[in-house]
């Protein structure tokens, strides 16, 4: 068993090195993360401009590889060839904020197992836990990093069901606490951003898309409802976005 792990939070992230560790009591663990913070970058394809590969020592004294690219280009690299053995399973994260929502789209954690679904039609697993705001002290990952490892075991043992990939929210408690899992569909975020325009010092203006943190509904059977009442919550998505329920109506309008 071969699992790559990545995250959107940077190679040298606490939130990689806990998910690494668990993963190690698995199988083996290659390491492809991205040299800086990519969060909220969504899904990217570097085109453009060539990638660059380093190796890199992580505080616990392992080897991983970072490059210049997004977490999905770390993916792809990983899965294309930057390996000499091939993976069996990808985890990307743990990543210190809930992917909720409509967060999936933004999320670098989540786009990074999308592109395991692309790339590599593998299993793939985003982890995130739902750490508190302007926590002053490092993040405990340890809770999450447990309930990484009991998620892939089942996922190895009972096979992840064809096109789908599954996000992870944990709750931010320690382990015992968590009251289980719960199987939810993604929720609704609340975001509350504004736009900040300021003057940069050669008297050009400049904009910032700021605001505060956003909140969620905590609806029953969703991500974020299982989140709030101190549940794990696993989510499969899929990367066919068609709407469904709008394909007969559309049918109706007249197109010619
Ligand atoms: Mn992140």
């Amino acid at each position: 068993m071969h699992i790559l792990v990545t995250n959107d939070d940077g190679v040298m992230a606490p939130g990689l090195l806990a998910l690494a560790k668990t993963m190690r009591e698995i199988g083996e663990v290659s390491i492809v993360a991205p040299e800086i913070n990519w969060s909220a970058s969504g899904h990217v394809k570097t085109m453009h401009r060539p990638l660059r590969v380093r190796e890199v020592i992580l505080q616990d004294g392992t080897k991983a590889l970072s490059s210049d690219g997004a977490p999905s280009d770390c993916v792809a690299l990983a899965l294309l060839g930057l390996l000499p053995k091939p993976i069996d399973l990808v985890v990307s994260g743990i990543n210190p904020n809930a992917n909720i929502g409509h967060d999936v789209t933004y999320s670098g954690t989540v786009t990074a197992a999308m592109e395991a679904m692309i790339t590599g039609s593998l299993p793939a697993i985003a982890v995130s836990v739902d750490g508190p705001d302007n926590h002053g002290a490092p993040l405990d990952f340890s809770a999450a990093a447990l309930v990484a490892k009991q998620v892939v075991k089942l996922v190895l043992a009972k096979g992840m069901p064809k096109g789908v990939f599954l996000n992870v929210n944990v709750p931010y408690l320690p382990f015992e606490q968590i009251k289980g899992f719960r199987v939810t569909r993604q929720g609704l975020r609340v975001y509350r951003d504004s736009l900040d325009k300021r003057i940069d010092p050669r008297g050009r203006p400049y904009y910032w898309i700021g605001g505060e943190s956003p909140t969620a509904i905590p609806e029953e059977g969703t991500d974020y409802g299982a989140i709030s009442h101190g549940y794990v919550s696993i989510t499969p998505l899929q990367l066919d976005l068609t709407a469904w329920s709008a394909i007969g109506d559309l049918e109706q309008w007249e197109w010619s």
